[in-house]
This record gives structure tokens, sequence and C-alpha cells, in this order.
């Protein structure tokens, strides 16, 4: 039986016996990348990083001009119900959007001015979401906020302010966080983490967070650990970052429930399975949460707003997005009001040189490729990533030559190959029994693959179909 194509009877030696054996050969590969045993997951790649062009920069504090949009759906969940209409006055951390629902979260103005409308806009994911537009007077006038000491706060109270601050998972899942901090069983969490590792090239905006406003991070994990009596406080960082190891382990010299754990620098390290399986060894699948291995996972950008919504009562009204890319002229790293336009934050790097062929809100291995610059920076915005050449057009898809490249790379030890192969003949079933739904879209197997097969693309379709169907159903 060949390595990496399946034919006939392996569907009766079972496809679970068969993943054990290709697994088993791939270990050694595996290890070899390893060799001095930093903490890592199996799988992944080792992408050109690109984040000199922005690591040494510290972030710029953006104050946009004129209009600001605010989509209602900024996260994962119900969309939010705009609580207010064209020509109110509203005041910057004004309320604007209400949470529809347990799994919604609150939306905030980041600017004092004028409702100009309420109407569907584009988002950096390519789609039309309701959003709130608002003609930004420049004055910045703000509500008052109410802070709190976090020994004076029960474990509830804390829960109901990082509600109120409308905070989600910024590292681009989007999922409110008041609901992923109360797992049923909140005495079996014995791990904290607050994701650093960003993995995705190009990206420096965890980078300048770690730096440039650590002890906001420290402040956030203090505020989540008072919600879990059981759980240690592990702030993760590849080790392609040592100044931010060095800052973040000074930090808490003297903090008994946190340490840095230094991980290997490999995409994608920072999702959520592998940052659990790298510091944890524990592993889950698609169908369980990190709750259910005794974890809970935050990205540092997240804690942050933690600490502000919590001990100040302020809530998410800004993001760091690092503009980059050989696209741009002047590279930089913001600290953007949400709502603002991103093709503001590329005007004020120098705009973008002749020929760009490509900008991608986010990193190129999981971003958005962007057809209208005019989209808003949400919660979620990371990046806008410009390049004068994309490699991907030049790129001619041959057949598979079953090198197995893909299968060695993929994080979430699934089949590539045959996967996309399911997906292009439409064999929903096929794909489902191949463990489809565990592919968590990194793009690893598409970026290894020498015949350059548009895996990613194949399979993430299919998954959509799936989800799309399960939801109808
Ligand atoms: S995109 Fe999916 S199938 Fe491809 S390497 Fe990533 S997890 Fe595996
Ligand atoms: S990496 Fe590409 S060529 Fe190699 S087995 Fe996978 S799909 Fe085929």
């Amino acid at each position: 039986m060949s390595l990496f194509t399946f034919e006939g009877e392996e569907r009766a030696q079972g496809f679970s016996a068969l993943k054990d054996e290709v697994f088993s050969r791939l270990r050694t590969i595996w290890e070899n990348d390893n060799p001095e045993g930093l903490l890592t997951f199996v799988g992944g790649v080792h992408p050109y990083e690109g984040k000199e062009l922005t690591k040494d920069l510290p972030l710029e504090r953006f104050k946009p001009q004129g209009e600001m949009v605010f989509p209602v759906s900024q996260h994962i969940g119900a969309p939010a119900t705009p609580l207010v209409k064209k020509g109110d006055k509203v005041l910057r951390g004004q309320m604007i959007a209400e949470a529809g629902g347990f799994v919604s979260a609150h939306v905030f103005s980041s600017v004092s001015g004028t409702v100009k409308a309420v109407e569907p806009r584009l988002v950096p994911t390519g789609a039309m979401v309701n959003s709130i537009v608002i003609e930004n007077d420049g004055e910045y006038t703000e509500v008052e906020y109410t802070p709190a000491e976090l020994s004076e706060l029960s474990k509830e109270e804390i829960r109901a302010r990082i509600r109120a601050g409308g905070v989600v998972g910024m590292g681009g899942a989007g999922f409110p966080t008041d609901v992923k901090l109360s797992p049923k069983e909140p005495d079996k969490i014995e791990y904290v983490m607050v994701n650093g590792a960003e993995c995705e090239p190009y990206l420096t905006s965890d980078h300048r967070r770690m730096l440039d406003e650590p002890e906001a991070i420290v402040d956030g994990l203090r505020c989540i650990l008072a919600l879990f009596d059981n759980a240690q406080g592990c702030i993760c960082i590849e080790n392609n970052k040592p100044e931010c190891i060095e800052r973040m382990q000074e930090l808490v010299k003297d903090e008994p429930r946190m340490e840095v754990k230094v991980l290997l620098t490999k995409y994608p390290q920072g999702g959520e399975r592998n940052i659990i399986k790298a510091v944890t060894g524990r592993e889950i699948n698609s169908t369980m949460l990190p709750a259910d291995v005794g974890c809970v996972v935050d990205n540092v950008d997240t804690v942050s707003a933690i600490a502000d919504a919590v001990l100040r009562g302020k809530p998410v009204m800004s993001k760091i997005v690092t503009v980059t890319g050989n696209g741009v002229v002047s590279p930089k790293n913001f600290l953007a009001p949400t709502g603002t336009d991103m093709y503001e934050l590329i005007e004020a790097c120098g705009g973008l040189r002749d020929g760009v062929t490509k900008v991608i809100a986010g990193g190129p291995m999981m971003g958005f490729a962007m057809y209208d610059l005019h989209v808003p920076c949400t919660k979620t915005t990371a990046a806008c990533t410009c390049f004068v050449e994309d490699p991907v057009l030049k790129d001619v898809e041959t057949a598979c030559i079953n090198c197995g490249r893909c299968v060695e790379a993929c994080p979430s030890h699934v089949l590539p190959t045959r996967l996309a192969a399911f997906a292009d003949r439409g064999d929903l079933e096929s794909f489902q029994e191949f463990d489809g739904m565990e592919c968590c879209e990194c793009g690893c197997c598409s970026y290894v693959c020498p015949a350059k097969r548009q895996l990613t693309q194949s399979i993430k379709s299919m998954r959509r179909m799936i989800l799309n169907n399960r939801k109808k159903k």
C-alpha cells in the first residue's frame, strides 16, 4: 500500500488504523524539525516571516477623520441590535448596538459625532453587514467610565463587566469572551493561556502589544485568573520574539500564578488546538472546547481588553493594526479606533506602491483578499498586508505527485489530498468520514504543495457547504 494513495481495501481496513500508520511514519520527520525540544505541536510549516518590516516600530495612536463604520456583527453569534438612528449624536465610549442574544456582543462608538446612516456596508471578509455610520466630529468627547478594584468584584461581576465592555476574541475568532469564560465546571480549568504566538507571517500587532503595553496583559490575566481558582496563567510566546519573552518574564517574576511559556516558531502555532497541544500535551477536536481539557485560551489583545473592561470600565474601542508588506510605502503599527477606514491607514503609511497586485485583510496565510480598500477596522482586524506581486497568481496547478508533503504539514492530521479530491467531486459522505471537518483551514497544505494544488480552497468550500447544510437541518 502506498503511503498516500489509498484505494479499495482502505475503507475495510478502517480509516483510523490507516491514519495511525501514516502518522507514526511521519513522527520522525516532525521530531527532526524541533531538535531543541521546544514546546510545539506536530505538523505545520515555516513560511517567510516578514516581521522585520514592522516589529521594531512602536505603536502610533491614529486619529481618523470623517466617516466611521461600525458593523453590528464583529463577533461570532447573533448580530447586535442598533440603539441609535440617523441624526443621533453619540459620544466616544457610548454603546451604539446591544448584544442580540447570549452569544453576541455590544458595539461601542470609538468617536464622538453624528449618526449618518444605519445600512449594510462592506467588511474585511468581503460580506455586506448592517452597520452604524458615524460622522466623526474630531472632538473625541467621551462618556464617563466606572473603574473598579478587582479585589472587590465577585466572579459574576467580573464576567458582567467583560460582557458590558463588548469584549470578544480579538485574535480573529470574535467569540464573545464572557461566554468563553463561563465554562460549566470552572474548577476544572487548570490553564489560562495568553496566546502571544502570533504565528501568522508579517503580523506584529501582538508583538507590539507585548512590548508597548505589557502591563495591561498582566492586569487582564489577573482578572481571568480571579475566575478560575485552580488555574495557572501561561503567557505563550514563540521563540522568534526574544524581547517580548524577556519583557513578560520580567513582569511576571513575582506573580506565583503566572509564567511565560516559550514555543517553537512555527505556523500555525497560535491556533487554539495547537497551543493547547504545545503547552499541555492535551488534544481537542472540532467538537470539543478547550475547557473540555481544562484550558482557556485568549489572545493578548483580548486579555488587554479584559483589563480595560474590568478595571477601568472601558469598552473595546480600538485595535492594533499592522499595515505592512512590500506594497506599502512605509509599513507601520497603529493603535486605531474601531470603525477606522482601512484606506485611511494605508494613506497614513504613504499609500500603496505602484504595481500592487494584492491587498489582504489579515496575513498571507489566513487573511481575506480585499477588492475594495474602504472597509472598517473591526474588533478582530489585526493587519492589512499589501504585496507588489501575488505569488499565488503565478502558480499553475498540475497533477498530484503523491509526495505526501501536505499530509506531513497538516496540523489537524487529516489527508488534505484525499479531502480535496472528495470535495472536488462533491462526495460529502467520504469527506466527513475522512475527518474533513477537523480541518482548521490553516493553508499549510496548499503552501507546501509542489503541484500548486488549491487544496485549502477546495476543503474550505466543502466545509462551508456541510456547515450550511447542518444549520438548515
Ligand atoms: S488547511 Fe486543513 S487540510 Fe490543509 S493543512 Fe490546514 S488543517 Fe490540514
Ligand atoms: S503536497 Fe500536493 S503533490 Fe504532494 S501529495 Fe499533497 S496534493 Fe499531492
